[in-house]
This record gives structure tokens, sequence and C-alpha cells, in this order.
């Protein structure tokens, strides 16, 4: 309907008139990037790369990958991924040509990559040349009772540092290519997940950036990026003044942050919150809007450790909170510089952050 569209037009070019968020999408297919870009997202502020890992063609590479049990097993598995992960990032890139695009390395909780059918531990049985029963004993060892605390997000690139060192030169390479064709060159932003100390994204940064100059000297040319963290454990908002000397960016994982703080499982919680919510414990479901007095107090004070360490630092939420009215409004009070929505989330984060700033002036 084109009165329609010109009444949506126009609603939003008055909402970006007045707001001071600016809006990110949480996309990673080029689908989700040019319907985010449509709905005038200004940016991606979460690529979450595992996602990518799931399809059907390279299933057996990443589960190759997690049940090798040495680096040069990891590695081979590792090179069939970087040319699939370039050209991931490079669709990615060309769509979102001249603005920022956070792409958040691996954070798998490690089960779902695992084989369980028969014919999966074949496939990765002709793939390797490993019989089925070492490579299903070697599944075994690998169960967590608890993967969203266990060997996830920054923890897997500690452990493997090649399967993130893989991942930083698919980013460059991708941007390289990018900017050799299109002319503008793309603005990376490499996010780890799932940071508690300091110590664990210093350690990751020398990986990166160890990739970056790698590509950079064999490219011949450089490109700008930022190295970044998710802020989605509470020790990690505690640490902010301290992290933030290594981060060029905090961005909150609120869906986390919000399951560690409040120590309620995200994927069990629907059994009992409502009831919470009847009785008034929480005011609202705080997997949708952010819990402002425990959650949204370590995000206050992690904005502000961050800020005294490093004034310019980048801050943002990609949590499912990010497209919700309230959450929004929260973060227009702390004073975050972006919130990053659902694609179709979008519109609706441009009139809340509009609405939250004419509330706030
Ligand atoms: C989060 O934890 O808020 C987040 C954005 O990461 P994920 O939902 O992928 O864990
Ligand atoms: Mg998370």
């Amino acid at each position: 309907n084109p009165e329609l569209s010109g009444d949506f037009t126009t609603l939003m070019a008055w909402a970006d008139g007045v707001r001071r968020l600016r809006v990110r999408a949480n996309a990673e297919t080029p689908l989700d990037c040019r319907t985010a870009r449509d709905f005038g997202a200004e940016g991606v502020g979460l690529c979450r790369t595992e996602h990518m890992f799931f399809d059907a063609a390279r299933i057996t590479a990443v589960r190759q990958m997690i049940l090798a049990t040495d680096e040069a097993g990891r590695r081979a598995a590792l090179a069939k991924l970087l040319p699939e992960q370039r050209a991931d990032f490079a669709a990615i890139f060309a769509i979102m040509t001249g603005l920022p695009v956070t792409i958040r390395l691996l954070d798998p909780p490690l089960h779902e990559f695992l084989p369980h059918a028969e014919a999966d531990f074949a496939d990765v049985a002709t793939a390797t040349g490993v019989d089925i029963d070492t490579l299903k004993r070697r599944a075994a060892e690998l169960h967590e009772f608890n993967p969203m605390l266990g060997h996830r997000g920054c923890r897997l690139g500690v452990t493997y540092p090649e399967i993130y060192e893989t991942q930083a030169r698919a980013i460059f390479e991708a941007a390289i290519d990018v900017a050799e064709q299109s002319g503008a060159a793309p603005i990376p932003e490499v996010m780890i997940p799932l940071v508690a100390t300091k110590r664990e994204l210093d350690l990751m940064k020398v990986v990166v950036d160890k990739a970056a100059r790698a590509v950079f000297a064999e490219r011949g040319r450089e490109i700008d990026y930022l190295v970044g963290t998710m802020i989605e454990l509470p020790r990690a908002a505690l640490r902010a003044g301290a992290i933030a000397e290594t981060a060029d960016f905090f961005s909150f994982g609120t869906n986390d942050l919000t399951q560690t703080t409040l120590g309620v499982s995200r994927d069990d919680a629907a059994r009992f919150l409502g009831t919470y919510v009847d009785q008034g414990i929480y005011e609202r479901d705080p997997f949708v809007s952010i819990d402002v007095e425990g959650v949204g107090e370590l995000i206050e004070i992690a904005a502000q450790r961050g800020r005294q360490t490093r004034p310019d630092i980048k801050l943002g939420i990609c949590g499912e909170h990010g497209g919700d009215p309230a959450s929004i409004a929260f973060c227009e009070q702390v004073g975050l510089d972006y919130v990053s929505a659902s694609p179709y989330r979008v519109p609706i984060a441009r009139l809340a952050a509009a609405q939250a700033a004419l509330r706030k002036a």
C-alpha cells in the first residue's frame, strides 16, 4: 500500500529526527540483513556465527572440528569452513556497506553440534577416517551437564584458539574482498562472547589482531576494525573498568545477563515466570523487559566503569531486550549508544528510541 508506506516513511523520519540512540539489527543471513537495512537498521549489532554452522553443507565439518582430539584435526576441519565463513561475511558486508557490522565469534552450547544419529557419526567417520566407535566415545567425553554454563563462548576460543583465529581470518579476508570489489571498506567489529575476565579478552584480542596482521600483510591492504566484548555475565559487568582497557566496545547480552543475574534458565523460565509476574515478584517478564533493579543496575555499573576507563567506549545492547520499548527507554536513560533488535523490530526500536528521547528531554 503506497499510501501506508508513505505514512510509515513520514513517521519514521519524525522518529529519526528526534532519537539519539542508534538502531542496529541482529542478523546473520543476507535476507535478514537486507530486511534490516530496508527497515532502517544502521548496522548489524549482532551476527551470531554459530547459526551459520548449522547449514547442512557444513555441519559435518563443524562436527569434525568439535570431535577432533588435537589441533591438527581441528585445523583440517577449519580449512573446510574458512571459505564458507568468508562467503558468509562477504555477503553481509556487501549489503551493509558503510555501516558497522558486529560479528560475534563462535558461541555454541557445544551439545547442539554433537552428532546423535548414527548417520551423522557415519558422515564424520567418512570425512575423517576415524572409526565410528572412537567418535562416539569422544562425543560422550564432551557431554556437559549444563552446557549453557559450560564450554561455550570465549572458553572455546581460549582452549582452541585456532577456531577464533580462523573466524577472524575469514572476517578480514571478506572485508578486503568487499573493499576491493565495491570500493567501500566494510567496518567490522569483532565481538568476543561470554567474557568474565580481562585476561580472557586480552588473550582473544591477541588472536584476532594476529589474524588481522597476517591477512593485511598477505593482501597488501589494511582496514579499520574494532575488537570488543559482550557483557553478559555479572562478573564482566563488575570488572568493566578493567575490561575496557582492552575493549573498543561493550555490547550487553541481556539474555545471558538476565539468566546469570537472576539464576533463571532462559530456556525453562516460561514454567513459572508468568506466576512470578502475576504475584508482582517481577514487574514484567525479565527476559522481555530489562529487570531494572538487578540486570539494569549491572548495566549502569558496567557503563559507568567502562566509560571511566575509556570515555569514548562504544556501548550497545544486543539481547532480545534491544527491541523492547520499555528496555529501550532504559538504554536511553543509561546513555547507551545503540540498541540492536531483530530485523522486524527495527521500526519499533526507532520509534521507541524517539519516544524515550522526548521523555528524557
Ligand atoms: C545474549 O546473551 O543476550 C545474547 C545476545 O547472546 P545469545 O542470545 O546468542 O546468547
Ligand atoms: Mg549470550
